[in-house]
């Protein structure tokens, strides 16, 4: 591409961005040929191309999730990516551990920026125990070298109590705060386990080890409010729920740096039922299971409740464990195909249910490989994926004629 060899999609994401382009390439025949491309102001180039080659991680973490997830799966869920291009492409979070001179090349000279980075401990001998690697490079080198060329970072620290709490944790945060507005925000999330996590060795996270992580967080936002405007370091949904501790408000998650990373998500599922819940339609008597996970269902009822008197619906709630990975296993979005089978298969008193959206992909396929339609079929009442109930209740007429329909051609 102009000269240049395309290695992957960010070659070709970067190198396409001119109007002008002459592609030299070599056809399957074994022809090259010269394409002389003038491209018209804002037209897509129109090509696809074929998924990269993700970049496998080198490190082998004790709490890895991969390492936790039960034999017989679908391959690609047992892929431990470490890739820095999905950082940035994607929000996943990336080590930086494999990353070689030419990577640091490539991300100052397309500006790769905010990538999401696994820091868990700046100690440079912490961090190889965490990420069970020796060889690992120093991380406050690797972000220094990042940062003086102009790239940004949202940092997540996975703590596992007795290796990177207390001193480590202290010493991490202050590391990452030296950075100034490089390092955009940090995540603190609890050790995640299944019952299969086979390499771990250490404590498991509970409420007594939750409690002070939430206070070095809190007492390090206070700084970071008063200095930053605001929190810099937000403790996980998890870990306020492992602590039983109130969640913040919303605004304390300024606009959701880690959302995506469970930080927040709790409450700004309360704000949009408490923002749009008069703004649903009157759904009758209608009796709505909702399914969850054990770790959110103490906090259901006040938003169910508030559901339930803007629109006269009756809510069973229904805790769910998760038969796949475990009693440890409490989030809901790990619920499987059989975990939805189980809880609601003996149910004759709904008229509708809903369950967790995060449980399926976007091909309708559970982390057991069931398929979404194959279970909903099974029941005689409509049941729907929702994020946050307003989603699949605000539009009633909707399911309700759709599903009779479904119903009554069984
Ligand atoms: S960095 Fe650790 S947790 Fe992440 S994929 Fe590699 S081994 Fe697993």
């Amino acid at each position: 591409m102009n000269g240049r060899e395309i290695a992957d999609f960010l070659d070709w994401e970067f190198l396409t961005a001119d109007d002008e382009l002459v592609i030299e390439a070599r056809l399957p025949s074994g022809d090259d040929v010269v394409f002389d491309v003038e491209r018209p102001e804002g037209e897509t180039m129109g090509v696809d191309l074929e998924p990269p080659s993700i970049r496998r991680c080198a490190n082998r973490c004790e709490f890895c999730f991969i390492e936790g997830l039960p034999k017989g799966m679908r391959k690609p869920l047992y892929i431990r990516d470490d890739d820095y291009r999905l950082s940035f492409a994607y929000g996943n979070f990336a080590t930086l551990s494999n990353l070689k001179d030419r990577d640091f090349e490539r991300i100052l000279e397309y500006r790769l920026s905010p990538l999401y980075v696994s820091v868990h401990a700046t100690p440079w001998e912490a961090r190889k125990v965490l990420l069970n690697n020796p060889r690992v490079p120093d991380i406050l080198a690797q972000l220094r070298r990042l940062a003086e060329g102009g790239i940004q970072f949202h940092a997540q620290m996975v703590i596992v109590p007795g290796l990177n709490d207390g001193d480590v944790l202290e010493q991490s945060l202050q590391d990452l705060w030296s950075f100034d507005d490089a390092v955009i925000s940090v995540a603190m999330v609890p050790v995640g386990l299944t019952q299969f996590s086979h390499l771990y060795t250490g404590r498991t996270m509970d409420r007594a080890t939750a409690l002070p992580l939430l206070e070095t967080s809190e007492r390090w936002a206070e700084r970071a409010i008063k200095e930053r405007g605001h929190a810099w370091v937000y403790g996980s949904d998890e870990l306020y729920l492992l602590a039983r501790r109130e969640l913040p408000p919303i605004e304390y998650y300024g606009d959701l740096p880690q959302i995506e990373n469970g930080v927040g998500s709790v409450s700004a599922l309360r704000a949009r039922v408490r923002t749009h819940a008069r703004e649903l339609p009157w759904l009758g008597q209608l009796r709505i299971g909702v399914v969850t996970g054990t770790s959110m269902a103490p906090h259901m009822p006040e938003l169910l409740d508030e559901i339930s008197s803007a629109t006269g619906a009756e809510f069973a709630l229904i805790p769910t464990e998760s038969s796949l990975f475990g009693p440890t296993t409490t989030t809901a979005g790990l619920l499987v195909g059989a975990d939805i089978r189980r809880a609601l298969g003996e149910r004759k008193d709904l008229d509708l249910a809903l369950i967790p959206a995060e449980t399926i992909n976007d091909a309708g396929v559970f982390l057991d490989d069931a398929r979404f339609e194959d279970v909903r079929a099974t029941f005689e009442f409509p049941v729907h994926p929702s994020y946050d109930f307003i989603d699949v209740l605000g539009e009633p007429e909707q399911f309700l004629r759709r599903e009779a329909a479904i119903v009554a051609a069984r």
